[in-house]
This record gives structure tokens, C-alpha cells and sequence, in this order.
């Protein structure tokens, strides 16, 4: 089967590739990109008016296999994921197990590869059950797959404990992936510390908290050679902890989440609980200072943190509803709504960051569309208005606080080693794959 896919503009930012050409798709990979004429192809994609990219990278999502299937699958995950446009994606471990041994490891691996559309890496835990307390295995997790150590949605606070884990990652050339917050200072806030929470009658998570344990862990990398990489930063000054660290040499990277480039913490007075996330979302000076992270490469990747949880869960009371939104289904439309058709990114430097640059932060055999290569790649509409549907999503959760946003820029299908797992184009009778359920 030869699929031709003519008339779009063709961008792969890791070798500067952006001209309107054609890409021709052969046994599951890139055969050509050139001027191939249609008549050589058995099918035709016109991608008129549309940007062909390399298949988007995710190095943050969270797909609850095992231990949370009622919020999310391997399989309802790599849906959403193949929606938004991702053809790979990382799995944090805060599972049920927590993916901290490698027999976890190697079933998830194994049910990524049954179960998901898209490809599925994943990160193993630093500690035990997430519990910061005992170290893993972190050389055979790593040699069984394990692309990043995080115990993500937690911090590790033992300095003796993550010392050791930041030597080791240093000897395995692996990152280390760290959420950062520092829990004693937190106190069961849910929203950014400020006018919203004291308005809310919540005790708050103050900036502070986030930003004691990014400078704390650029040291930690500093003095071992560690590679880190800081997750969804949210505050302005943690940007510019980041963006100083990376000036004197250390190997630090960092993502930004589209929530945290888009929305302040006024959202929770619309939204209330679906706008609660770790980190918070903070003050309109900190989105400002995310984007702008993005912009000048203090922040290299974009990265969702897609967190499903039931809207049952999510009807809790403020206190006790679980932080964390889905994310995976909007990241296109809030990317190029926000950064690209304001003007901040061009629609390069933001395919990018949602391809090449977060594929490096983790090593990662993806994020680039070039002859040779696995055909994995996301045709995406940047003029598209569409409003966003919670309830169209494909992912099984639908906590979203974006829900009846216009947006503008939309993925409009995705292939994965060259199979279609998503079309969206007008004439399509159904978007979703055969098995979507
Ligand atoms: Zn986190």
C-alpha cells in the first residue's frame, strides 16, 4: 500500500524541512519526500491548506493502567492520545502497582504494545511505591525500558535518598523527571495561593513551595552531572531558576503544560474542581512567564500531564476532588490558539516543541518525519474554529475545564507507521478507528 499525502506544507523541525511537498508512505514508513506524482500512490491524502508533521510526542501523560482503569486505559488513553495528534507518548508510574519494579514495567510495556495505537514508553519510580522512602532497582528498570525516574505527583524530600538517585541517573545517562513540591509547605491547598483561594476559603499552594524544590534539584544536578529535567513548571520564577541554571552550564530541560501557558487560577471560579491540577494554576504573570519560557527555549517541551479522573471523583468538594485534567485532546488547539496565533512560537518552533524537542529531553527513537523513517505522523489544520466537547472525547475521563472554549488549530489525522488511527477530515464518515469503544 502507498499512501501519498500531496499539497501540505511539510514540517520536521529537527532538520529544518518546511515546504510545501509531498510525503509518500510505503510499508509503514517515509519513502519519499518530494514531488512525487499521485499517480504512483495507490492512495491520496490532499493535505491542502494543512501542516504535515512529524507524529507529536507526549513525555507527560498518565494512563492509570494498572490499578485505575475506571479513569483511564492504555488502550482509551492511546484514543485520546492518537485525537490529539501523539503517536508516542511517556506513562508516569504512579499506577496501583507504581511501575517501580520490572515485571510492572515489562506489562505495561507489553500492554502498550497489545493495547495502545500509538507508541508507549514509560518512566519507572524513583522509590517504592512512591513512597520516598526505598530506592529501585534503577539499572535493571532502566535496562528493561524505563526512559525517565520520577515519582511524579509526589517529590522525593530525603536529600541522602535523592542523591543517590541523582548519581545513578548520572551513571545510566537517564533524566531524572521531578515534580516539585515541597508537600511541608503545601498543606492541603488545592488552587495557587492568592486572591481565588482566600476568596474560596482554601489554604492554598504557594509558588514557593514549587519553586524551593527546582532550585533544589538543579543543585542536586549541578553537583552529580545528572541530567534533569523539571516538569510542568507553572511559576514565573521558576522559569527564571531554569533559565539561569541552563546559562551556567547545568543539563537541566523543562516542559510547559498547555493549562499553564493558558489559564490563571480565576478558572476555578468558573470551572471549580476540573480546574484543580498539581501544580496549580497560578497568577496571569506566571502564564505570561511560561509562555515566554517556551518562546525563548527555557522551557523546551510541551507536555500535557493528561490526568484523567472520573467527573464523579471530580464532584468532590474542593478539598478532596483529586487534581488533574485531561489534556491530550486540546494540546494542538490551545498550542496554536495561545502561542502560535499570537504570534509567541511560529507554527515551527511549536511543532517542536510538541515533536523534536520533547524526543530529546527523553532519547527518544521519534519526533521527526524524514525518508527512512517510521511513518508516524499528525496532519494538523491551524485555521480550523472548533469548539471543544468534553463529551466527544475519546479518552475515557473527561475532566477538563476547557469545555466550550473556541479554539483554532486542530489535528486532523494521525498515522502511526503508517496506518491511520484518526481522521477528522471533512467527508470522513467516522473519526474514530474501527475498535474505538
Ligand atoms: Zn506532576
Amino acid at each position: 500500500m502507498k499512501t501519498l499525502i500531496v499539497n501540505g506544507t511539510v514540517i520536521d523541525p529537527a532538520s529544518g524541512l518546511n515546504r510545501r511537498t509531498n510525503v509518500l508512505v510505503e510499508d509503514g514508513r517515509v519513502a519519499q519526500i518530494g514531488n512525487t506524482p499521485s499517480s504512483a500512490a495507490d492512495r491520496v491524502i490532499d493535505a491542502e491548506g494543512l501542516l504535515v508533521v512529524p507524529g507529536l510526542v507526549d513525555i507527560h501523560v498518565h494512563f492509570r493502567e494498572p490499578g485505575f482503569t475506571h479513569k483511564e486505559t492504555i488502550h482509551t488513553g492511546s484514543l485520546a492520545a492518537a485525537a490529539g495528534g501523539f503517536t508516542a507518548v511517556v506513562c508516569m508510574p504512579n499506577t496501583r502497582p507504581a511501575i517501580d519494579t520490572v515485571e510492572t514495567l515489562a506489562q505495561v510495556l507489553e500492554t502498550g504494545r497489545r493495547d495502545g495505537l500509538v507508541k508507549l514508553f514509560s518512566s519507572a519510580a524513583i522509590t517504592y511505591g512512591i513512597e520516598g522512602s526505598r530506592l529501585t532497582d534503577m539499572e535493571s528498570l532502566h535496562q528493561a525500558g524505563a526512559v525517565t525516574f520520577t515519582d511524579d505527583g509526589k517529590t522525593v524530600m530525603d536529600p541522602h535518598l535523592l542523591y543517590e538517585a541523582f548519581r545513578r541517573a548520572a551513571e545510566l545517562d537517564v533524566p531524572i523527571s521531578s515534580h516539585c513540591e515541597d508537600h511541608r509547605l503545601v498543606d492541603r491547598g488545592a488552587l495557587n495561593r492568592g486572591a481565588t483561594s482566600r476568596r474560596l476559603g482554601d489554604p492554598g499552594i504557594p509558588a514557593l513551595g514549587e519553586e524551593l524544590i527546582i532550585a533544589r534539584d538543579i543543585l542536586f544536578a549541578e553537583e552529580t552531572g545528572a541530567r534533569l529535567h523539571i516538569q510542568h513548571v507553572s511559576t514565573a520564577r521558576g522559569v527564571q531558576l531554569i533559565r539561569e541554571a541552563k546559562a551556567r552550564g547545568v543539563r537541566v530541560t523543562a516542559e510547559g503544560a498547555p493549562h499553564h501557558f493558558t489559564l490563571t487560577d480565576e478558572q476555578a471560579l468558573i470551572s471549580g474542581t476540573l480546574a484543580k491540577v498539581n501544580p496549580p494554576l497560578r497568577t496571569a504573570r506566571d502564564v505570561e512567564a511560561v509562555a515566554q519560557g517556551l518562546r525563548d527555549g527555557t522551557l523546551d517541551a510541551i507536555a500535557t500531564d493528561h490526568a484523567p479522573h472520573t467527573l464523579e471523583e471530580k464532584s468532590l468538594p474542593l478539598d478532596r476532588a483529586p487534581f488533574g485534567m485531561v489534556g491530550l485532546e486540546t494540546a494542538v488547539g490551545l498550542t496554536f490558539t495561545r502561542l502560535v496565533h499570537t504570534g509567541l512560537l511560529t507554527a515551527e518552533q511549536a511543532i517542536a516543541k510538541l515533536t523534536s524537542a520533547p524526543a530529546a529531553v527523553m532519547g527518544l527513537p521519534v519526533g521527526r518525519l524524514a525518508a527512512g523513517l517510521d511513518a508516524d505522523i499528525a496532519i494538523i489544520d491551524p485555521q480550523k474554529e472548533w469548539v471543544v466537547d468534553p463529551q466527544t472525547f475519546l479518552s475515557r475521563s473527561r475532566n477538563t475545564p476547557f469545555g466550550g472554549m473556541r479554539l483554532t488549530g486542530k489535528t486532523v489525522l494521525t498515522m502511526v507507521r503508517g496506518d491511520i488511527i484518526y481522521d477528522d477530515r471533512e467527508g470522513a464518515d467516522n473519526p474514530w478507528p474501527a475498535d474505538a469503544d
